[in-house]
């Protein structure tokens, strides 16, 4: 599939279990203008799948922080929580051909079974990798708890997903230069990885997949916290046959100098420098550079 004559689709997709703050506000003017700049079409999406963490309050507070620096979005909004039946069908998907199993453990039976294990692997995001517990369970055992209610996540196999696609996986990231580069995917670092929890029917990465392939997204452009996610988010989109967008992985934060910003400033919530009397005008300015570049690839 090739986008090359569609209009270039971006997107904002902010958690909202808090408020945004000036690291959000450059991811947010840099997909703007990056789609200001190509003619493109800007998305914003609320993922608030996590409906423990996520409150109305920092969807509101979403929408003013951005009307206030100036942004414009499409109507209606994608709100996760919405759209659990899309997730669930296509984790379906996966289920039938054989690619995902249940898993009755805690984190806490995780890190006890790893404990002892001297070296064992991290995923990314520094959980400890799955040891494969739930894997091993008999068909009938797995029935039994799963009749008996046990709350269950479900994971990925993983080997059985690499097994199915035997071919390497990879995408292309713009970080420098609108050429980009090809960068080989490693979806094992994340072992059978969650993709619906036990107490959410999806997950961050199935859902995050299933959306920009419905929302027609064609650039991710997010914070390098994210890159090493784009692995399983490939694997995934192969696996559901959904199309790759192309990924530009930002850095963090940087000000003019190209040093990061400040710690404080980092984390203060958006709303309290605007009230501390912070311009969108001063906000635009400390990132002229990153958004000029947008600008031009
Ligand atoms: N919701 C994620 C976050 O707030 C970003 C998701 C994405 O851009 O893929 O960190």
């Amino acid at each position: 599939m090739t986008w090359s004559n569609a209009r270039r689709v971006f997107r904002f997709a902010p958690s909202t279990n808090g408020y945004l703050h000036i690291g959000h506000a450059y991811s947010a003017l840099v997909n703007f203008e990056m789609a200001r700049a190509t003619g493109g079409r800007f998305l914003l999406r609320i993922e608030d799948i996590d409906l423990e963490r996520c409150r109305p309050e920092f969807e509101q507070a979403v929408y003013a922080d951005l009307a206030w620096l100036g942004l414009a979005w499409e109507q209606p909004v994608r709100r996760q929580s919405e759209h659990f039946a899309d997730y669930r069908r296509a984790l379906a998907r996966l289920e039938k051909r054989g690619l995902t199993y249940p898993c009755f453990c805690s984190r806490g039976d995780i890190v006890h079974a790893v404990a002892s294990i001297p070296g064992w692997p991290k995923d990314p995001d520094g959980s400890p990798l799955y040891p494969g517990t739930c894997k091993r369970l008999s068909r009938e055992e797995r029935r039994r708890r799963l009749g008996a209610g046990h709350p269950a996540a479900i994971r990925i196999d993983m080997s059985a997903a690499l097994a199915e696609i035997g071919f390497p996986l990879g995408w292309r990231e713009h970080r420098s230069g609108s050429v980009g580069q090809d960068v080989v995917a490693a979806p094992e670092a994340w072992g059978d990885s969650v993709l619906a929890r036990k107490d959410i029917p999806t997950s961050y990465h199935l859902s995050v997949v299933v959306d920009d392939a419905l929302q027609d997204v064609t650039d991710v452009v997010r914070g390098e916290d994210l890159l090493a996610a784009t692995s399983l988010h490939r694997l995934l989109q192969v696996l559901l046959d959904l199309p790759a967008p192309s990924y530009r992985h930002h850095a963090l934060l940087r000000d003019p100098s190209g040093q990061k910003l400040s710690k404080s400033l980092r984390a203060t919530p958006l709303r309290t420098l605007r009230q501390d009397g912070l311009s969108p005008a001063e906000v635009r300015a400390k990132f002229a550079a990153d958004l000029a570049f947008a600008g031009v690839s």
